[in-house]
């Protein structure tokens, strides 16, 4: 191949590059976060172009850019305010789209998903599938419809130790909306835990 058809067929491998969406979905605890770093260091290591986000709202392990997981591993990351700067800091030669805790970013993420999709972006976006009170939450369920591929996690329950899907919020005191983020209350482990069906009924 000479350097003008190797160019050629780069260049045309480039315009059939189509998007691929994974979610990684499930309660607190289930392991989203830890998948999503597993995902962000194979790609890092095949050297690949990253992007990893997100949102400001998530401050439970400070103000530290990076993303944490409940076990302590760590990868650095962007913060961003919303879903549309996610658009902004993604160029041309951005080719894996990573997004944590997807819940807070609400149902503009559907929107912007779809404009990285139709860019060729290969995105993986992780988030809680249900509230603490087991409704939908916004907009990761729709994302699941939309993905090429789901990983559906569970954690496991902290009274009988079955597996769970769900997550409650124990703490008492102040009623809060379970489909908005209290800064003081995002991911405090004492205020949520991981139940499974038959153990979410028990207080
Ligand atoms: P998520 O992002 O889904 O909230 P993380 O990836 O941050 O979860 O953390 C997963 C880790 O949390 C597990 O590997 C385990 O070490 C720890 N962990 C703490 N409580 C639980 C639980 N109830 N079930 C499963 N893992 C738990
Ligand atoms: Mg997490
Ligand atoms: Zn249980």
């Amino acid at each position: 191949m000479n350097y003008q058809t190797s160019f050629m067929y780069n260049e045309s491998m480039d315009n059939r590059r189509i998007g691929y969406l994974e979610v990684i979905a499930g309660p607190m605890y289930c392991g989203k976060t830890e998948e999503l770093i597993r995902q962000v260091k194979r790609a890092a290591i095949g050297k690949k172009n990253i992007r990893v986000f997100k949102h400001q709202i998530d401050t439970r392990y400070g103000f530290d850019k990076k993303l944490f997981s409940h076990a302590g591993l760590s990868f650095e990351s962007e913060m961003v305010g919303n879903a549309c700067q996610i658009l902004d800091m993604v160029d041309n030669k951005t080719q894996i789209v990573a997004i944590d805790e997807a819940q807070w970013f609400g149902e503009k993420l559907i929107d912007v998903i779809d404009i990285l999709l139709n860019r060729g972006k290969h995105v993986i976006v992780a988030g809680l599938a249900m509230t603490f009170n087991r409704q939908p939450f916004t907009p990761v369920p729709t994302l699941m419809a939309m993905a090429d591929k789901v990983t559906k996690l569970s954690a496991i329950c902290s009274i009988c130790g079955e597996e769970a899907v769900y997550h409650k919020r124990i703490s008492k005191g102040k009623t809060v909306d379970p489909h908005k983020a209290d800064p003081s209350l995002v991911g405090k482990i004492k205020n949520y835990q991981a139940r499974c069906r038959r153990c979410y009924k028990k207080p």
